[in-house]
């Protein structure tokens, strides 16, 4: 049977859940030596690698989820480079870009970054997609195509993100009802400085509007250096006065970091409790937020994903742009993705918060099915990677083999 199949391979040990575990040889990089057997598309059996001595030669992971991207605008680098590298020029030449930009080129960037995606091993994302006042909405339709049509590989989740007045206007709700039918998710950017009055405002109504359909929402919020932590405070404060339960992302959520820790740690009280979700977004914050083009500053915030793990807040990391004016560089890779943010953000490879961040809570952010761990009866969807080391999965030309329901993807 061609999706059945059999290998002998390392799993880090907070990717799988086994029933038998005596036996069972953990390395010192929480890796486990593991036999894993699948049939008909799903695990079968999973049991410890006995032979001590013989460390098998693969690592195999979960195929993989994103948990932020922009499929709409990936590739524009090259037409609409934005060489000063900082977030106004990436704003001013993304609008650029959207005077050029119709259907027919949105679907070409969206079906390469896809196609990319899965053969480097990703089986969900969830992506933002430019959507303003004075554009037809034709886009929505096709994008919902594309959805189905990917199906049977890749699971596509959409956010419509625009100014956060869309919403209010006849075809903000006219485009919210559509969502309640098609499952798309109301985004919004709240980015300081802005005239708070007039942001609860708006949040307010994009909360109702998202009660009434039984949506989700997703902002771009706090993505900045300046007034740490503005956008999450309105936001908490709306949530607290009209007292609904919408499911709320904050993605970026960059600036609380220039907090206090104690600050940090009572706003991540409040994030869990209201049961906001968080992804942080190191690759573009890093590169795009207090660029400085004659000093080398390390002074770039980013979602404090540690203080914020021990506040119980679930926190997924995503890759953000790829090759547009918000970040020139990224191949829908998450092997990149994972070789860059380590370092940067001093996570190790071999501990469970770490890798929870980039496997299972993406799994709950997007409400897939399978949780992302492998245990017997789960979809025999992997990547398996010749290697034996997290120092070989960090070095360049990994090989790897990606598994779609038991079948290899060639
Ligand atoms: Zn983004």
């Amino acid at each position: 049977m061609s999706n059945s199949g059999k290998v002998e391979a390392l799993i880090p040990r907070c990717l799988f859940s086994i029933e038998n575990s005596d036996n069972l040889n953990v390395d010192c990089e929480d890796l486990s030596s593991v036999s894993i057997s699948w049939e008909n598309g799903f695990v079968t059996e999973l049991k410890p690698l006995k032979t001590k001595n013989k460390k098998p030669n693969n690592i195999l992971f979960p195929r993989f989820i994103e948990a932020h991207s922009h499929i709409d605008k990936s590739f524009t680098w090259d037409e609409f480079p934005n060489l000063r590298s900082n977030y106004d020029g990436a704003l001013s030449i993304n609008l650029q870009e959207h005077k050029t930009r119709n259907t027919k080129k949105v679907l070409e960037r969206a079906e390469k970054s896809l196609n990319l995606a899965i053969k480097n091993g990703y089986r969900a994302i969830r992506s933002h997609i430019d959507t303003y006042q004075h554009q037809g909405n034709d886009v929505w339709a096709e994008l919902f195509k594309l959805q189905k049509k990917y199906s049977s590989k890749l699971q596509l989740q959409f956010v419509a993100l625009c100014p956060l007045e869309f919403w209010q206007t006849e075809n903000g709700r006219n485009l919210a009802k559509n969502f309640s039918t098609n499952k798309g998710i109301l985004g919004g950017v709240v980015v300081p400085p802005f005239k708070k009055k007039e942001t609860i405002k708006l949040l307010s109504e994009m909360l109702l509007l998202a009660d009434k359909y039984k949506l989700e929402i997703d902002l771009h919020i706090d993505e900045s250096t300046t007034e740490p932590g503005a956008g999450l405070k309105v936001l908490l404060e709306v949530i607290d006065k009209l007292n609904i339960q919408v499911p709320i992302t904050c993605s970026h959520l960059s600036s609380i970091l220039l907090l206090k820790e104690k600050e940090i740690l009572d706003l991540g009280k409040k994030i869990a409790d209201k049961n906001i979700k968080v992804v942080a977004l190191p690759l573009t914050n890093f590169w795009l937020l207090n660029h400085k083009s004659n000093t080398t500053s390390l002074e770039r915030p980013v979602a404090p994903i540690k203080e914020l793990q021990k506040s119980l807040v679930d926190v997924s990391i995503g890759s953000d742009n790829v090759q547009d004016p918000w970040f020139p560089f990224g191949n829908f890779d998450p092997f990149y993705m994972m070789s860059c943010t380590m370092p940067m953000l001093q996570l190790n490879p071999w501990e469970r918060m770490t890798l929870s961040s980039i496997f299972l809570a993406p799994s709950r952010l997007l409400n897939l099915k399978w949780d992302g761990l492998i245990k017997k009866g789960c979809p025999a969807d992997f990547v398996i990677v010749d290697a034996q080391r997290w120092a070989d999965v960090f070095s360049s030309n990994l090989k790897r083999k990606v598994f779609i329901k038991g079948d290899l993807h060639r």
